[in-house]
This record gives C-alpha cells, sequence and structure tokens, in this order.
C-alpha cells in the first residue's frame, strides 16, 4: 500500500518572501499544483474564518499564506475564489476583518457564496446521509482547505478535517451539534462531510498555532510549520505529533481511517521535507485525553451530564455581549439571562447544555472557560 505524503515546511515568520517560497517548497515535494488543479478549473480556497479577526490573533490563516496558495494558482491557470462560513455573520464582513478579503481584491479572487446553501445527498456516508452545502462549493470544481492548527474542546484539535465544517452555511452548523450532541458522532459528520466534498488539497498554518482555550480565545504558539497533503486524516496525525497528543485521542482520526479518507497511523504516513522531530512541541497546551462520548441510557446521560466539564462564564471579563446566548444552539436555551436581567452575565442551566462549547468557542472575550468540576473529576474517573 502506498504511503500517504505529508509535505512539513519550516517557516519561522509570516514575512511574505518566506511564507511565499515555503508554500511552493511544499506543494513541490506533492509533485506540484498540476497534481491537485488543472487549468480553468473553478477552485475555492477555503480558509478557517470562524470569525474574522486581525491576524495577530491568530484565529485565522494568515493572509500571507492565503495570497501564496492564491498566488500559485493563479499562476496556474486555475479561476479562484475563496469563501467560508463563520460562526455566525456573513462571510464578507469576517473575511475583511481577517483581512483576507483585501488580499482577495489585491489578486482578483472573488468572493464564493457561503451564504446560502442547498441541500445534497451522500449515500455513502458513515452517519449523515443529507447535508445543506454552501452554494459556493457546489458550484466550484474543487477545494483547497486552508486550516490553522488550534484547539478545541469537543474534538481536542481543530485543523484540517474540522475546517470542512463551515461549508455548512450560517446557524445551520447549530442543528448538527444538536442532532449529534456526541462528539464521536460530530466526528463522523464530520468525516462524512470531507468525503462528500472531497476537498482536493489540504494545507495547514501551523507558523503560529493557538493553544489553551482555543479555537477563538486561546494563547499563541509558535511551531515555525506549514503542512501540506492530500491526506486529512494524515496532515491532523502529523500536526498531532507536533503538538504531542496521541491523533487516537482526536476522534476524526479512527473514524476518517475507517472511512477510507486517510490513515493516521505513523508507519502508513510518508513525511518529505523536514524531519518531524525538530517541530515536537511537549509543552503545548491541549487536552491529551479523548472526549467522552454522551451516549447511553437516560441514567447514564443523567450522570456524563453531571460529570462533563461545563462551561462556565468568568463574569469580570463578560461585557453581556449576548453572543453565548444567541449562539446556543438548543431549545430552550442552556446559557441564558435566566435572572431576567440583562446588565449582568448570562448564566447556565447544564441540566440543559449538551456540551457543544459553541459558546465558549465564540465568546469574543475569552470570558468562558471549560472546567472540570470536583465531582466530575472524582466520579469521572471511577466510571469513565
Ligand atoms: S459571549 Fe462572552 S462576553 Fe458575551 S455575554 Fe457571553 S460570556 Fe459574556
Ligand atoms: S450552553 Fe454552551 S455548551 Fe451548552 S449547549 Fe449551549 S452553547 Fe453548547
Amino acid at each position: 500500500m502506498d504511503k500517504s505524503k505529508v509535505a512539513l515546511i519550516r517557516c519561522e515568520s509570516y514575512d511574505w518572501d518566506e511564507v511565499d517560497k515555503a508554500v511552493r517548497t511544499g506543494i513541490n515535494l506533492l509533485g506540484g499544483i498540476s497534481n491537485f488543479v488543472k487549468a480553468s478549473d473553478r477552485i475555492v480556497i477555503k480558509p478557517n474564518l470562524l470569525y474574522g479577526t486581525i491576524p495577530d490573533k491568530c484565529v485565522n490563516p494568515h493572509p500571507s499564506v492565503f495570497k501564496a496558495v492564491g498566488n500559485l494558482l493563479i499562476e496556474s491557470g486555475v479561476d479562484v475564489y475563496y469563501g467560508d462560513s463563520p460562526g455566525f455573520g456573513k462571510c464578507e464582513r469576517h473575511m475583511e476583518k481577517a483581512k483576507l478579503k483585501g488580499v482577495a481584491d489585491e489578486l482578483g479572487i472573488k468572493l464564493a457564496d457561503f451564504d446560502n446553501g442547498q441541500p445534497i445527498s451522500h449515500k455513502d456516508a458513515l452517519l449523515n446521509r443529507r447535508f445543506v452545502i454552501a452554494k459556493g462549493v457546489l458550484d466550484s470544481d474543487g477545494l483547497i482547505s486552508l486550516s490553522k492548527l488550534k484547539t478545541h474542546q469537543l474534538t481536542r484539535l481543530t485543523g484540517s478535517v474540522k475546517n470542512q465544517f463551515g461549508c455548512i452555511p450560517g446557524v445551520l452548523k447549530g442543528e448538527y451539534h444538536v442532532k449529534m450532541p456526541d462528539p464521536y458522532d460530530f466526528s463522523a459528520m464530520l468525516i462524512d462531510l470531507n468525503t462528500l466534498i472531497k476537498p482536493r488539497l489540504y494545507i495547514m498554518d501551523a507558523i503560529i498555532a493557538m493553544e489553551g482555550n482555543g479555537p477563538r480565545s486561546g494563547d499563541q504558539k509558535k511551531l515555525n510549520a506549514l503542512l501540506f497533503s492530500g491526506d486529512p486524516i494524515a496532515l491532523d496525525s502529523v500536526a498531532c505529533k507536533i503538538v504531542d497528543i496521541d491523533p487516537e485521542f482526536v476522534p476524526t482520526s479512527k473514524l476518517g481511517e475507517a472511512a477510507g479518507l486517510g490513515t493516521y497511523h505513523y508507519e502508513n504516513i510518508e513525511i518529505v521535507g523536514e524531519a518531524v522531530e525538530s517541530f515536537i512541541d511537549k509543552s503545548f497546551n491541549i487536552i491529551r485525553k479523548p472526549p467522552s462520548s454522551s451516549k447511553g441510557g437516560r441514567i447514564m446521560r443523567f450522570i456524563r451530564n453531571q460529570v462533563s466539564p461545563r462551561p462556565v462564564i468568568d463574569k469580570v471579563n463578560c461585557d453581556t455581549c449576548g453572543t453565548c446566548v444567541k449562539m446556543c444552539p438548543v431549545d430552550p436555551k442552556a446559557v441564558d439571562w435566566h435572572t431576567g436581567d440583562k446588565t449582568k452575565s448570562p448564566t447556565y442551566k447544564y441540566g440543559r447544555c449538551i456540551r457543544c462549547y459553541c459558546c465558549q468557542e465564540l465568546c469574543p472575550k475569552g470570558a468562558i472557560t471549560v472546567r472540570n468540576t470536583i465531582s466530575g473529576k472524582v466520579i469521572g474517573k471511577l466510571l469513565f
């Protein structure tokens, strides 16, 4: 069996010349851009937007990386578009904030429609046979997935595979959390999205990654790496090695391999470019254990609800903007102004909370963290 190739390139800054050279080197090591696209293809670059934020915050792939990929595609005669569906709001506004729109306008890259969707079926899905996918994706010949290495509460790491969640437009994404609250079901749905959309090439910006309270409010961590592959499972697995987490703790790894999307086993991955050992950062702040399943009967679900790590609001940092309330996908809402006083921070009713962590993910002030309760630590150790 052929090994999956992952190109790993050292890049120590977002300096344009250095990034451009690194992107060209990485893609050339995989056989060149013509291995993935052909002239006149309509290709969408899909950066991981989540929420458009200034590049210094490292929430989105850096504009230099986006520009280098865009340039390469334009040189190849490709009709280039870009887009993503953020956590909420319109794509273009977030692209502007992330400084990606400025680059796109400069290069003549057009905005694809990620605000509207179209239903599509996926008969070979592991779990989810019907999706609503952004029109811009369906109108294209292929996608280049441009992710950022960041921590994520539900899937541990957000990278190549998770990036395609943004192909589901707008608030519809919340419905998938409600339909699939179990992290393994949610991950199976992510694999289904990838086998449906089949991005041509996956690129990860890990020059400066995000650790801790990611994917929006974590801390920056310089890893000096750009990764490239046609296999998203292998790429995420190499990213796991860099941040020293067992790839089996990232639920999309096993599910993705079972679905034939790729391999997470290091013996089946060929790393070209630089040796991974020189990038490994054992101090990277990431949860090094698998997420717990929320499946089971009512009693088990009740116990898990009591012991699962909970989102908690730090009232000092909260400015009562209400984003968490707006984004909570359950009905009735688990986080809300239960006291009726909107001048104070919202509060939680944990019995309703499905632990999707959308509130923590999207809080603009980084005021929400996910914490273990004392009883959770004790009971969790005994039962799970
Ligand atoms: S999103 Fe964050 S800052 Fe806004 S109300 Fe919720 S906790 Fe407070
Ligand atoms: S409170 Fe937060 S973690 Fe719980 S369901 Fe709502 S958004 Fe998800």
